[in-house]
């Protein structure tokens, strides 16, 4: 066996630890997930789930000074019970802030979670509900970290703690906070749902539209020639939708998106001709101008559609369009600090990084449009928004690493 010098020994053990970075008390991590999950707390429901990981912060010595709520709440469609939760901590080295966030809302069908752990994996142990590991399991990541550098006195750069409100129902807590108020941090990162090696550098933009029908009523036996059929339209309008290609998976021209029309509320009777039609309906693209021309499209088939049906006095229906963006596409360069720390770190506990684009919302769209570069790492949850979720709790163990090397910028 070669024998080495003591002086080489010595570098080695120094080397071996460089890599090794700082480890995270992993015990305590499966207890902060345990008891995270435990609390319901759907969108507009987060103040439970804040104050529980206030009172974790605050027993691990975070000064009253660092935390701060915003007013997120009061701009949501859902009027919440809580803003979002933002801790800041000075630096104790020099360097640019970072960020870390997950968010702490949970979709309902995780309300009364009995959280249960079986092996390496933790269940819901009333199956009548999902886990609710999307996103609490990425709380528990962000918090145990702070807890770690806090109890610790882990050196660290300028850090911020950002939990958000309400992503599950259009990314809300992302879409309000204020960059000032996070501190313009200038490397962030998510945690949300799946393998921690996963890495998603950018997203797909949505758009949302209502669309309106205003048709004639009329006798469907006495005098249906006198009524203009909301549902007609549709129909017509939909089937055109389908037939040139822009309904479902849109590809024209090399570019590529989607459509969908999800929801249609018409009629009342069989024996009235159906006087108005409420449909909802989507568009996605990561390129937005394509992503106009789906919108645009839908547009014109609901407008030539109502053209077409017409009354025996020659009358027509009425389409309006209620639009909005839900959030805009966006897609990090393999350069951007964050992409480069979150590959850094995932190799270094011995994982291969899968980059990734997403085709859903997440609030890394809408940190990106704050001027906050932000990639998305996941952290063991599977099977989410479903009675069968799980968490992967070595996935999650691999996740409270991978983030506390990132706050610590080891
Ligand atoms: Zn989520």
């Amino acid at each position: 066996m070669p024998k080495s010098k003591p002086a080489d020994s010595v570098r080695d053990a120094a080397q071996a630890a460089v890599a090794a970075g700082p480890q995270p008390d992993l015990a305590r991590a499966r207890r902060v997930v345990l008891d995270l999950l435990g609390i319901p707390g759907k969108s507009g429901e987060e103040r439970d789930i804040a104050e529980r990981i206030c009172s974790w912060l605050k027993e691990a010595g975070c000064p009253r000074s660092a935390f701060s709520f915003d007013d997120a709440h009061t701009k949501t469609p859902l009027k919440g019970n809580v803003g979002n939760l933002i801790v800041q901590l000075p630096g104790t080295l020099p360097g640019p802030r970072r960020l870390l966030m997950a968010h702490m809302d949970t979709v309902p069908v995780c309300v009364g979670t009995k959280p249960v752990v079986s092996g390496r994996f933790v269940k819901s142990g009333n199956p009548a509900t999902g886990l609710g590991a999307d996103d609490r399991a990425g709380c528990a990541v962000v918090l145990s970290t702070a807890l770690e550098i806090l109890e610790k006195k882990l050196p660290h750069p300028p850090l911020t703690f950002f939990f958000a409100i309400q992503e599950e129902v259009g990314l809300y807590g992302a879409r309000f906070a204020k960059a000032a108020a996070l501190g313009r941090p200038k490397l962030a990162f998510n945690f949300d749902g799946g393998a921690v090696e996963k890495i998603t550098v950018g997203a797909t933009g949505g758009y949302r539209l209502d669309i309106a029908i205003e048709g004639i009523p009329s006798h469907a036996g006495v005098a249906p020639e006198k009524g203009v059929s909301a549902i007609a339209i549709a129909s017509l309008a939909i089937a055109s939708l389908v037939e040139d290609g822009w309904h479902g998976l849109v590809e024209k021209g090399g570019k590529r998106g989607t459509s969908n029309v999800g929801v249609i509320q018409a009629g009342a009777a069989t024996n009235v001709v159906a006087e108005s039609a409420a449909l909802r309906a989507e568009a996605r693209g990561h390129d937005a101008a394509f992503r106009e021309r789906i919108v645009k499209a839908i547009e014109k088939a609901f407008a030539a559609a109502a053209k077409k049906v017409k009354s025996v006095d020659g009358k027509t229906g009425k389409v309006t369009f209620t639009g909005r963006l839900d959030y805009e596409a966006f897609r990090l360069a393999d350069d951007e600090p964050c992409v480069a720390a979150a590959v850094a770190a995932v190799q270094a506990i011995g994982k291969t990084p899968r980059m990734e684009i997403s085709n859903g919302g997440l609030d890394a769209n809408w940190m990106a449009a704050n001027g906050i570069p932000t990639v998305t790492l996941g952290c063991g949850q599977m099977e989410i928004h479903t009675t069968k979720e799980q968490l992967d709790l070595e996935a999650f163990e691999a996740a409270c690493t991978v983030a506390l090397r990132l706050a610590t910028r080891e």
